[in-house]
């Protein structure tokens, strides 16, 4: 089960942009009309459809996630989801967090996506602490993971080596120790 699981998590380097998987996750702003970081990255490789689509949806809480198409990216799907900026962790900022996590999965089963692809949320512009994002990041995953056979692979695009480092020193804390 353990072996399993971790086998359907990646740890990779690169651009989200590029991913052909069903869904990528974009880390977007309340307003789901771009911004800068890997938000402009998505919209720019997805072109203008992008835009015009999520015009369309009014916005999006902090912590929720909203789906559009994927237009000219490789990946079908974009869940949009927003993550907390960052504010010494007085702001509910973990829990936020997590319900990013938790809200793209949640939209990933309505859309039968079956590979998803997260790049590190709320960690650029938003400013959250990386070790503490990823620990976040992989322990919703994994919990999910645990409880839901439909997402065959979970890939976390790492911009940077370091980001990757940081990965990959969480991945094995996390899945290395007892479940409970
Ligand atoms: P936030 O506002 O949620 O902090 P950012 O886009 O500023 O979002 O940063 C989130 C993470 O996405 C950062 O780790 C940043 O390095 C990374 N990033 C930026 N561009 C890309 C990209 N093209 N693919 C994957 N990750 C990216």
């Amino acid at each position: 089960m353990e072996t399993n699981l971790k086998e359907r998590i990646q740890i990779v380097e690169g651009d989200i942009t590029k991913m052909e998987v069903d869904a990528i996750i974009n880390a977007a702003n309340t307003s789901l009309l771009g911004g800068g970081g890997v938000d402009g990255a998505i919209h720019r490789a997805a072109g203008p459809e992008l835009l015009a689509e999520t015009k369309t949806i009014g916005g999006c809480p902090t912590g929720e996630a909203r789906v559009t198409k994927g237009y000219r990216l490789p990946a079908k799907w974009v869940i949009h989801t927003v993550g907390p900026i960052w504010s010494g962790g007085y702001g509910d900022e973990d829990e936020l967090l997590a319900n990013c996590y938790i809200n793209s999965f949640k939209a990933a089963l309505e859309i039968g996506a079956a590979t998803v692809a997260f790049p590190s949320i709320s960690t650029g512009v938003y400013r959250f602490p990386l070790e503490r994002a990823v620990n976040i990041a992989l322990r919703e995953t994994k919990f999910f993971l645990q409880n839901n056979q439909s997402i065959k692979k979970v890939i976390f695009i790492c911009f940077g080596s370091d980001a990757y480092k940081k990965y990959q020193e969480v991945f094995n804390e996390v899945f290395n120790q007892e479940t409970h």
